[in-house]
């Protein structure tokens, strides 16, 4: 089988979904990680040098798709509230694009972000893939490190009108208080922005919690991961120098969060 795994940003498939790639390659099968927002800054040109060693490590190989992350093409996106839950007409265009990048990559097998914790890149990666490939060749991975915060995944499936196997949600306050201890919103959710934050957060909440019930997503397991896949994907993660200290402040230690984690499965959406 020939994968092609959708990233937004130069980590994002490697963060959220290392270990099951190793796991593929391992089983002499064919992964490539296609990185949608691969350019911006000074900086990314460092990122995609991490990402091609990163994938090398895992023996995937590495596309770099060429569009602008969000901050670097518009002044609209400068705020953690905006990125989260900010659109601009224009990325329905983008999506469009993009949706013709993946056609062109002729993907056998599709895997891509379910957009939880909501950064438009990652949203208009899930829109793109959807228009892109047939629901039978597409599965879809928990984003990391968003989906460590407690019940992002249920909050993002509600969003996409898919019931899910964690109803009722936990607690707001469960909720909230799990969000403001994530290291990349202690990172980037200014102060001055967290009341507004918390209290979209709580409307996101109160919606999911009282839909109707709808068409339930379903988990599809990983399959066996061994220690040496996680020991790989470790390895690729921590080539992403660049992005560790903000993702995993204050030091960038990523190891003991992965380790204790529990694997997040793919899922289909009906
Ligand atoms: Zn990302």
């Amino acid at each position: 089988m020939s994968w092609v795994v959708m990233s937004p940003h130069l980590d994002d498939a490697v963060l959220s979904l290392g270990a099951w790639i190793a796991a593929q390659i391992r089983s002499g099968e064919e992964v490539k990680v296609a990185t949608v927002f691969s350019e911006g800054g000074a900086g990314h040109a460092r990122r995609r040098r991490e990402d091609e060693a990163a994938l090398e490590a895992l023996g995937a190989s590495a596309i770099h798709l060429g569009y602008l992350d969000a901050p670097f093409r518009s002044g609209f996106y400068t705020t953690f509230a905006r990125i989260t839950s900010g659109w601009r007409e224009e990325e329905d265009r983008l999506i469009e694009e993009v949706r013709d990048s993946i056609h062109a990559i002729k993907p056998a097998q599709l895997v891509c972000p379910l957009a939880v914790g909501g950064h438009v890149d990652h949203r208009v990666v899930h829109a793109a893939s959807l228009a892109a490939a047939a629901p039978d060749d597409l599965l879809f991975y928990e984003d990391l490190p968003y989906a460590w915060i407690a019940g992002a995944t249920a909050l993002r499936l509600a969003e996409l009108g898919f019931a899910h196997e964690q109803r009722p949600l936990p607690p707001l306050e469960h909720v909230r208080a799990s969000f403001l201890e994530e290291g990349y919103v202690r990172s980037y959710l200014a102060p001055v922005d967290c009341p507004a934050v918390l209290e979209d957060l709580g409307k996101s909440w109160a919606t999911a919690n009282h839909r109707p019930d709808c068409a339930r997503a379903e988990p599809v397991a990983l399959g066996e991961i061994t220690t040496e896949d996680r020991a790989n994907q470790l390895t690729a993660v921590a080539s992403y120098a660049s992005q560790l200290d903000d993702l995993f402040p204050p030091e960038g230690r990523f190891e003991p969060i992965f380790t204790r984690a529990e694997d997040r499965p793919l899922w289909r959406l009906p």
